[in-house]
């Protein structure tokens, strides 16, 4: 068991923090006597400079925090700061105080001037964060700096170059990507990383680790066939023309349906390698016709389509499906379509996480899934105790047989617990679902938040204590932000948290209920579940007397996802590898003094020939060759193929590079331009890509007959 909970609670913890808290109280007095004299003699900083040790670390740091930010630190949070200093994820709850506890930990790492990346979830975060603790890093003789959306290159270089750096693992990994296709060395931002301290960890190193981050450009027409697939598609009959299997998830053509797009588009076999991007076409407007659901999976707002992270409910603007299938859904908008361009580069956050020599996180929510963070990352999870006793009351489950019932029942309840002026927040599984929610709950003030904007959200969400609000929101929304209570509501019971739903995994309920009860606050929660949920219909639960099980439903479903992620990530790292492998022979061509026109062009070379390659290795993974083929082992056969589409990239290189050297001193064409380019987030692809969504299919049917027999 990774689970370091024994170690924390004993005694050595104990130890531990009682030798901390003597070093404090040394150094406390040795720096009292600095602190009037000019920075660079401050006895603090010397210290610090010449610690080979975590523990006197994070002493000189409380001492300095103290002094600084005026806030003492608590046991709890000494516990946390080792724990981070040595790699580990520490579960701390919400309000415990995670962004000061981080801090020793951050000096730490950043001793050597390296740099140490702080991620937090967004970038108001990142900014009041940096701001915030800002003053113990200065005071410490360490630059912090952060990073915002906006920002120019010169800027982010400039914030990279500081010994801390606050930012998103997104715009972190953006700025990696873009360093990759960079023409010139000092065009590239990032120094070699050295360190992450990630916050939320769970949510960056779990839910959105397998998303990959994209960086997009130049020109692409699949846009006419899409639009062209659009009405044939529309003519199509479930059934007839196509099938879905029966979790809904799964589409596949029937030979009817084949044979109407082939006549359709005046092609033979469809099936045929040359018409795969008829076929393509096709499957992703059945796909967005059959699969995805307006103001469910997708919102469409100032004529263009904005993606619904379904996981987290909230809108995410900035995130686009798998290009094909998002212009699939402009044409069934009847929208005009985006420009999407072909992928030049692309990383997910798992990988880019493994590129840091020295990784720990922390949040509120990380014991349940101490499998995955020691399995993917390495990362052994501690477990931090509450600076006061929890006292929240968790209430059972309360089961209807309908989601009619469920919804009644919160709507009263809501109205009655509202009525003795006690807080409640509910949380939501979607959009729909807030919405659907809001729009009920007649004469009721109450806030609705679905992660749209960051800043203004916090705001509501810090108020969401307070005497008589009602909030309602989305898992995502506000994260980050602890919730205090108001005046005279500790009388009231504090904080009441009714979850709408029971997520399939028990950390998004956890991260949940954690909203509540933070430093000993009184607190109640309670998860309104029915029959007709998502989590019980997908899994086939059906009667009331199974309503016992949604916790071994959770077990079972997340037991699973760990299988089908471990799977899945045989197929990333054959490809990350291969990356590493282009990326190494790219920036030694960067780095080396070779005339200046040559360098350009086998850059700009091996730049398309991995775009193409990406290209051809995502059609590969959306599984259209393989339905042709069945009964050959998927994997198998795309490692295969894999390999040999990266043999002919590698050996196309020179060539092509000589090739087009040639060609360029011919014509007088200056290779160091290049088309703008964007990045996006590719959406969880809904319910995963092909072979995704077999795997899933089959440990489904086995979950089944786990749970029933
Ligand atoms: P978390 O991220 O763990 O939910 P925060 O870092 O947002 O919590 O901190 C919650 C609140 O607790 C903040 O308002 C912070 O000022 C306060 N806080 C944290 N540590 C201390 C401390 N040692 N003493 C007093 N207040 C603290």
């Amino acid at each position: 068991m990774s689970l370091l909970r024994s170690w924390f609670g004993g005694p050595s913890a104990a130890a531990e923090t009682a030798h901390i808290n003597r070093r404090r109280a040394e150094l406390a007095k040795a720096g009292a006597l600095g602190s009037n004299v000019v920075a660079s003699s401050n006895p603090l900083r010397e210290a610090f400079r010449n610690s080979k040790d975590l523990a006197e670390t994070v002493a000189i740091v409380a001492v300095v925090a103290a002094r600084t930010v005026g806030m003492e630190m608590f046991d709890v949070q000494l516990q946390g700061a080792l724990a981070l200093g040595r790699g580990r994820v520490a579960e701390m709850q919400t309000g415990e105080g995670k962004t000061l506890a981080c801090t020793p930990a951050v000096a730490w790492y950043a001793r050597e001037g390296r740099g140490v990346h702080v991620m937090t979830v967004n970038d108001y975060l990142a900014r009041r964060d940096a701001k915030w603790m800002g003053a113990i890093y200065e005071s410490l003789g360490l630059t912090v700096g952060c990073i915002q959306q906006t920002m120019s290159a010169d800027e982010r270089r400039h914030a990279y170059a500081c010994d801390i750096t606050y930012a998103t693992a997104n715009e972190i990994g953006f700025d990696f990507l873009r360093d990759q296709l960079a023409l010139r060395l000092e065009d590239q931002v990032h120094r070699p990383f050295q360190a992450a301290v990630i916050d939320e960890a769970d949510s960056i190193l779990i839910d959105e680790a397998r998303i990959p981050l994209v960086l997009a450009g130049g020109e692409e027409d699949e846009e006419a066939l899409a639009r062209r697939a659009d009405p044939l598609v529309r003519r199509f009959r479930r059934g007839l023309d196509f099938t879905l299997d029966e979790y809904g998830r799964n589409i596949a053509l029937t030979d009817a349906g084949a044979h109407a797009a082939e006549s359709y588009f005046r092609i033979g076999n469809l099936y045929a390698e040359r018409n795969l991007a008829a076929y393509t076409a096709v499957h992703n407007a059945i796909h967005a016709h059959a699969l995805l659901r307006r103001d469910v999976d997708y919102v469409v707002k100032d004529r263009a389509i904005e993606s619904v992270d379904q996981f987290k409910g909230r809108i995410a603007p900035d995130r686009r499906w798998p290009a094909g299938l998002h212009t699939a859904i402009e044409a069934k908008e009847g929208l005009p379509f985006r420009k999407q361009g072909r992928v030049l580069a692309s990383i997910t956050l798992q990988n880019l996480v493994a590129l840091y020599p020295q990784a720990c996180g922390m949040t509120g929510t990380a014991a349940t899934q101490a499998d995955q963070f020691r399995r993917f990352y390495g990362m052994d999870v501690a477990v931090i105790p509450t600076n006061r006793p929890l006292i929240r009351v968790d209430e059972a489950d309360a089961v209807f047989p309908t989601k009619r019932d469920k919804e009644e029942t919160v709507i009263e309840e809501i109205g009655a617990v509202h009525a003795t002026g006690q807080p409640i927040l509910v949380g939501t599984a979607s959009v729909e679902e807030s919405e659907r929610l809001s729009a009920r709950l007649t004469g009721i003030p109450h806030a609705v938040l679905n992660a749209r904007n960051e800043e203004e959200e916090a705001g509501i969400v810090a108020r969401a204590g307070e005497r008589g609000v009602v909030t309602i929101s989305t898992n995502m929304a506000g994260r980050g932000v602890d919730i205090r209570l108001g005046e005279g509501v500790a009388d009231l019971g504090g904080l009441y948290v009714i979850g709408m739903n029971r997520h399939e995994s028990r950390r998004i309920d956890h991260q949940l209920r954690g909203r509540s009860g933070r430093q000993g606050d009184p607190g109640r929660s309670r998860f309104f579940v029915s029959m007709e949920d998502q989590l019980m219909v997908q899994y086939g639960v059906d009667h009331p007397e199974h309503r016992h099980d949604a916790e071994s439903i959770q077990r079972l479903v997340e037991g699973q996802n760990l299988e089908i992620r471990l799977f899945l990530n045989k197929y990333e790292s054959v490809m990350e590898g291969q990356r590493q492998r282009i990326q190494e022979r790219r920036q030694a061509i960067l780095r080396s003094d070779g005339p200046e026109l040559e360098r350009l062009v086998a850059l700009r070379t091996i730049d398309d020939l991995w775009s193409v390659y990406l290209e051809t290795v995502t059609e590969l993974r959306a599984g259209i060759h393989w339905q042709g083929y069945t009964g050959h082992d998927p994997l198998y056969a795309y490692l295969t193929k894999v390999d040999v589409l990266y043999r002919e990239l590698d050996e196309q290189i020179e060539p092509e590079t000589a090739a087009r050297l040639e060609a360029a001193r011919a014509s007088g064409i200056d290779p160091s331009q290049r088309g703008a380019t964007w990045t996006y987030l590719t959406t969880d692809m809904p319910f995963g890509d092909y072979t995704e969504r077999v795997i899933r299919g089959l440990t489904r049917k086995v979950a089944k007959r786990q749970l029933w027999g």
